[in-house]
């Protein structure tokens, strides 16, 4: 996946559009994440025996990788992201504006 944990992302569909974020986990399998302080969304929950905080309860949802685009600590700014292989076979990301590579 072109977007992992603790990438810094810009948020470029939805509501949310124009924030930026830390990626707080990545799910690649479902193509998806969770960003710092990005898409928050209001549950409603029911009084448990347990859990005393009842009513609205604001937390951060995930959000598809295709919303959001990397931001490359070089350029300082949204960029695209390719992939490429090293010599010895691992695969590294490098952004496509500047070429330096990411990981
Ligand atoms: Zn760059």
């Amino acid at each position: 996946m072109k977007i992992r944990k603790d990438d810094t992302v810009l948020v470029v569909a939805g509501k949310d559009k124009g924030k930026k974020g830390k990626v707080r986990f990545a799910y690649p399998k479902d193509e998806r994440i969770l960003v710092e302080g990005v898409n928050f969304i209001k549950m409603h929950s029911r009084a448990r025996r347990q859990v005393r905080q009842a009513g609205l309860i604001e937390r951060e949802a995930s959000i598809h990788v295709s919303n959001v685009m990397l931001l490359c600590s070089r350029c300082n700014h949204p960029v695209r992201v390719g992939f490429r292989m090293l010599e010895d076979g691992r695969k590294v990301r490098f952004c496509r504006s500047c070429g330096e590579a990411i990981d």
